[in-house]
């Protein structure tokens, strides 16, 4: 395991691959193209692609998929005042047990910003089942409501026959995921390749026993379905000079976006304002931890030494002390909700274990065998 020259990305993030000098491709796109950037020219650009979408006949002109967090409480705020567009807001919501109530409060926020949100809830038998095989399967809870969450928003779209889709960041350039890799903002079509949609293919869920009728928010729809429908996804963070975790969060605070309080020892969300509208994605973070070596801490620590607000050696301090950090009450609350004991937890997280970076003590505690910022 090797680190990235500049920042503190191990070259273990699937899907994503080191330049010659050693350089990560999130730092590599940062300091290559986004130092570069004309800011005035891409905002230009983006005005006059929306204007084929503006809707003279009292229509929604774009449609946002919305969790009521830092990001799209600012992409709305935008799409709205700066760029004068009449969105529609699409929350694919979390079941009652799951949803937390700064979620809730944040949804509510965008209701008294103004705007019309569409909240879609999910049939939860389904859901619950979904969560429970994807952690017992593939140790991811997430990895079919992830798919329903991006899904739901084009299938919307097709419906109320709206043609512009606004997308947050392209995860192929801030983040290294490069099965999404495209150059500009207005690559956002191929979001299909990212490994969480999988082509819109359900086969998987379909192998574990889910029934088609039951996964309907699930699916993806086809290219073919895309074109029919003439739609368009445009990142919207590519446009942006300021996107970052930090100033989304900040920006949206100070319009109403309630931040996460526990601490960052039980959650490892240092500045309390990521996936504010439920707890679990903590334990996927610890999870990832263990499979691949970094998790949420390396994230924030990554933009933080990219932007120039954090030295490495303060990142390397903290991704150190915080990294895979979690309290214990958000485990015991998930396995409650998939019916597990949490013995059963620790035994399926032990067994994923990437054994050349993570040893096993004779407690039983998982300890790591690399130092931050050296590798192994
Ligand atoms: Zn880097």
């Amino acid at each position: 395991m090797k680190y990235c020259k500049k920042c503190l990305q191990p070259d273990t993030r699937p899907g994503s691959f080191f330049n010659k000098e050693g350089i990560c491709p999130a730092c590599d796109y940062y300091f290559n193209s986004n130092l570069k950037a004309d800011w005035d020219e891409r905002f230009e650009l983006l005005k006059i692609e929306i204007k084929k979408y503006k809707n003279k006949n009292s229509h929604f002109d774009c449609i946002i998929g919305i969790s009521g967090g830092k990001d799209s409480t600012r992409q709305a705020l935008w799409a709205r005042d700066k760029l004068g567009l009449n969105p529609l807001l699409v929350c694919l919501a979390y079941p009652p047990e799951q949803v937390t109530l700064r979620g809730t409060n944040n949804l509510s926020n965008l209701i008294n910003l103004g705007f019309d949100v569409l909240i879609w809830t999910l049939q939860p038998i389904t859901w619950k089942k979904a969560l429970k095989s994807g952690f017992l399967n593939d140790l991811n809870w997430a990895r079919a409501s992830e798919q329903a969450i991006i899904s739901s928003v084009p299938q919307i779209a097709m419906k109320y026959n709206i043609k512009l889709i606004f997308w947050g960041e392209n995860p192929g350039l801030q983040l290294g995921d490069m099965n999404t890799a495209g150059k500009v903002g207005f690559d956002g079509n191929n979001l299909r390749n990212m490994n969480t949609v999988k082509g819109g293919k359900l086969d998987w869920m379909i192998k574990e026993g889910f029934k088609r009728n039951d996964l309907i928010a699930y699916r993806y729809p086809t290219i073919r379905e895309f074109d029919k429908a003439n739609l368009q996804i445009i990142y919207m963070g590519w446009f942006w000079k300021d996107w970052s975790i930090i100033n989304n969060g900040m920006f949206s605070s100070t319009h109403g976006l309630e931040l996460r309080e526990d601490s960052f020892e039980n959650t490892g969300d240092l500045w309390g304002c990521f996936s504010l509208d439920e707890d679990w994605v903590t334990l996927n973070q610890m999870i990832k931890y263990y499979k691949y070596g970094f998790g949420r801490v390396n994230d924030y620590c990554n933009e933080g030494i990219r932007h120039g607000t954090m030295s490495r050696d303060e990142g390397i301090y903290l991704v150190e002390n915080y990294e895979g950090t979690i309290s214990e009450k958000y485990i015991q609350q998930f396995c409650e909700y998939i019916e597990i004991p949490v013995s059963l937890f620790w035994k399926k997280v032990k067994s994923i274990v990437n054994k050349d970076l993570f040893y096993i003590d004779k407690k039983g505690k998982i300890k790591k065998k690399f130092k931050v910022g050296i590798g192994l």
